[in-house]
């Protein structure tokens, strides 16, 4: 609501404006509120702008002339019906907040990949070519405790060469053990 006064007779015209704004406070105080930067919230209050006659000859109808009923400085009459400080400060709780989330994101990507290097540090290496263990290789490695064809601190490639050489071991071991027994049985037969 626009209101416009041509200061003439003994009451100026601003006293009397300050008294309109009195008796209207109801209709248009805002609510402060401080997120963002100092502004109000006009939620369904009527905004008030005054102006004389005065004050648009001096600031001209695009000037600095109106006063928004509640605020400290005259404005231009867009910025008195609007609430720039308004929209500044969610403005700046938004890039706030996206700050925030963009630090955060940062933050656990930095430690996802903190997590991931010590991770690597640790993997373990083929005691025999120290190749370096797969994810699978590792896994297995740790669960199952050493057994017959089980090498967990080798590598895949050096664990089938462990194994054919035990393979290899046991046939020779098998082939002695024959000999000696028929060694063992010609010489009882020999005695
Ligand atoms: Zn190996």
């Amino acid at each position: 609501m626009l209101l416009v006064s041509n200061q003439l007779g003994p009451r100026p015209a601003d006293a009397t404006m300050e008294r309109v704004a009195a008796l209207t406070r109801h209709l248009w105080q805002g609510e402060a509120r401080t997120r963002g930067g100092n502004h109000h919230i006009y939620d369904e209050q009527i905004p008030m702008v005054a102006t004389t006659l005065q004050q648009l000859q001096k600031h001209g109808s695009a000037g600095s002339a109106f006063w928004r009923f509640g605020r400290k400085r005259h404005q231009s009459l867009l910025d008195a019906v609007g609430n720039p400080r308004r929209e500044a400060a969610e403005e700046r709780a938004y890039a706030e907040d996206e700050a925030r989330a963009k630090a955060y994101r940062a933050e656990q990507q930095r430690r996802e990949e903190q997590l991931a290097a010590e991770r690597e540090a640790r993997r373990p290496v083929c005691a025999r070519c120290g190749e370096k263990f797969t994810d699978a290789r590792w896994k297995g490695a740790a669960e199952y405790p050493p057994g017959p064809r089980w090498f967990p601190t080798l590598c895949q490639k050096c664990q089938a060469l462990a194994i054919q050489a035990a393979e290899a071991e046991e046939a020779e071991q098998e082939r002695q053990e024959h000999q000696e027994g028929r060694g063992g049985w010609l010489s009882r037969f020999r005695s």
